[in-house]
């Protein structure tokens, strides 16, 4: 079997290693004499998946412990709609930084339930860069400031995490740099990231929620949807996404395997440069897309100067075994997913096509 050059932007790439060991406990785990999905998810097996995978996680992110870890379902997505369910409060607006159409599909949610206002937007520079932190205003009576850390489909990412004054917690889409790189977590609220970016298969969605957030839920909305139902069961309420939980467990023992977060980010650092560098160094036939100062070291985003070339690009990246160089719909042009599981060698060769398809076409 060839593996594929994995650019994709979700779900994407997982450590080939961690499929091979899944694949040797599909079909009996723990010597249970079943697969982990036909076990009950009461079962003492099961609970030591649950329990182990948040103490990597709490190990992994360096996360105090004042803080819970919840495993819950309905992707990034539900989080856009239960974070202002939970926390948002008549007279209490919720602010929401705008750096492209995840902050949107966000804030969408936030104005069916409550107040919402914009603490910052780049859209002038169509979304091709974040904020510097002079031009983040927070209303004082905000329930909380919501942002993007890394903008999936413009590729734009923040290098530093805005400090906010008062007492307004700071909420953190990490769908798709949770893990990338080390983060204090204790400058945030709340940290949310579905799973199927840099922690595992679809199914799952890892929220990291300060206690006196979760003491916040509302009685009036239904139990499924309160922080405080899950955090006092410990993410087992409801049957939870056991076989996604299980390989998110695996891929955070990858992780540790590598040495922790601090060396991911210089691996992830290393991948990218190499495509960066070909961007920068080809006078001009490739243009990085994102402004210099905020790109992603998760997704890279970048044009040929036309499309037809664009076009071209895609199709014989595919003939060559590279997956998910299209770009994302709505802004077109290419992209390159590098998530830590997206192997150095698949950058290399990324790389080495790039300079090979300006050479015959430039
Ligand atoms: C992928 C992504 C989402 C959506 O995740 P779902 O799990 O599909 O709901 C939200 N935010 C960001 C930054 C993403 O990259």
């Amino acid at each position: 079997m060839k593996r594929a050059y994995n650019f994709n932007a979700g779900p994407a790439a997982l450590p080939l290693e961690v499929l091979q060991q899944a694949q040797e406990q599909f079909v009996e785990y723990g010597g249970a004499g079943m697969s982990i999905m036909e076990m009950s998810h009461r079962s003492a097996l099961y609970e030591n998946v649950n329990n182990e995978t948040q103490a990597l996680m709490r190990e992994l992110f360096g996360i105090p412990d004042n803080y819970k870890v919840l495993f819950l379902q309905g992707g990034a997505s539900q989080q856009f709609a239960m974070i202002p369910m939970n926390l948002l409060r008549e007279g209490r607006p919720g602010a929401y930084v705008m750096t492209g159409n995840w902050a949107e599909k966000a804030i969408k949610e936030a104005k069916l339930i409550g107040e919402t206002v914009v603490a910052a937007t780049t859209e002038s520079d169509k979304f091709m860069r974040v904020p510097s932190q002079s031009e983040i205003v927070v209303p004082e009576n905000a329930a909380y400031v919501h942002l993007t850390s890394n903008e999936t489909i413009g590729g734009t990412q923040f290098q530093q995490y805005p400090v906010i004054g008062g007492n307004v917690p700071l909420i953190a889409d990490m769908s798709s740099d949770i893990l990338s790189r080390p983060v204090d977590v204790s400058q945030f609220g709340l940290i949310y990231a579905g799973a199927q970016k840099n922690l595992g298969p679809s199914g799952v969605t890892v929220v990291i929620i300060r206690d006196d957030l979760v003491a916040e839920s509302p009685k009036h909305i239904p139990a499924i949807f309160r922080y405080d139902t899950h955090a006092k069961n410990s993410s087992l309420y409801n049957t939870p996404p056991s076989f996604s939980v299980y390989m998110v467990n695996l891929v955070l023992k990858w992780i540790q395997s590598k040495g922790g977060v601090a060396q991911l980010e210089q691996f992830n650092r290393d991948k990218t440069k190499l495509i960066y560098d070909q961007i920068d160094q080809s006078g001009g036939f490739y243009t990085g897309a994102a402004h210099a100062d905020s790109r992603s070291v998760m997704n890279i985003t970048f044009r040929i100067h036309t499309e037809e070339l664009e076009k071209q690009f895609v199709k014989e990246s595919e003939q060559h075994g590279f997956v998910g160089l299209k770009g994302h719909r709505d802004v077109g042009g290419l992209r390159a997913s590098t998530y830590n599981a997206v192997p150095l060698e698949s950058c290399k060769a990324l790389a080495e096509f790039m300079a090979d398809f300006q050479k015959r076409n430039g």
